[in-house]
């Protein structure tokens, strides 16, 4: 339902929680968030209000540089901590934040389990994180690329890896997503209020462009890997 992201030379789990917080309007039954820590992936969230998330936080702040941000409405896989996302692989080297639907996972997923990917929730979701791994090879972008080829159905979609924690890959197609153009950092979110408070620079993505995220370069491409210049959407209002 609400996306946040964040990547440049600040602490990232403010950011998301207060992006998070902004985005509540919506509604939603859980949240989390998923900060790289320098070694590896920290995933926290839980069922319920953000404030709930908030108090597990509050007195060990995922520390980190980058990372993303979720609150959820369910659509497959009732509300439950394990359920909530950022959703990860098997390994926990990939990470994933979706708003939408995969209308195919099911297929997907039965095809994962039978390579011996082991599943731990009942989202649709899940097989995103599962299906990035399996494809993975070296080539973070490669992989997402693939996953996108494969996947049906209505989404925005935030990637993290931890094997290249400087960037932040994201894609939609039916869903909202923008990214917000910062001074050596960057920022994703599912709708402009998020980010207000950070910057009035954004790009609005449109359906199928995929954008590669780093603090300081923000790279957006087509759906046949071509790249796309886009133009810079200020915002003028407030939120
Ligand atoms: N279909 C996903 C789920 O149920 C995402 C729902 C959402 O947009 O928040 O977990």
């Amino acid at each position: 339902c609400g996306i946040v992201g964040y990547v440049g030379p600040k602490q990232a789990a403010p950011f998301l929680l207060e992006g998070l917080t902004k985005l509540e309007y919506r509604g939603y039954d859980s949240a989390g968030i998923a900060v790289f820590d320098g070694n590896k992936i920290n995933v926290e969230k839980s069922v319920g209000r953000l404030s709930i998330l908030q108090k597990k936080v509050e007195n060990h702040m995922p520390v980190g540089t980058i990372g993303i941000g979720h609150t959820r409405w369910a659509t497959h896989g009732r509300p439950s901590d394990v359920n909530s996302h950022p959703h990860t692989d098997c390994t926990g080297r990939f990470v994933v934040v979706h708003n939408g639907i995969i209308e195919n996972y099911l297929h997907i997923k039965e095809r994962l389990i039978a390579k011996g990917h082991v599943f731990t929730s009942e989202t649709d979701t899940e097989v995103v994180a599962h299906l990035v791994e399996e494809y993975y090879t070296g080539d973070f972008e490669a992989a997402v690329k693939k996953v996108l080829a494969e996947i049906d159905g209505s989404y925005a979609l935030v990637f993290m890896c931890q094997d290249h924690p400087d960037k932040l890959i994201c894609t939609k197609q039916d869903n909202p997503l923008v990214i917000g153009l910062g001074e050596g950092e960057n920022f994703i979110a599912s709708d402009i209020p998020a980010i207000i408070n950070r910057t009035r620079k954004t790009y609005i993505l449109s359906d199928g462009e995929m954008a590669i995220v780093t603090k300081d370069s923000v790279w957006v491409m087509n759906r046949q890997g071509v790249p796309v210049t886009k133009k810079i959407f200020e915002v003028n209002w407030d939120a």
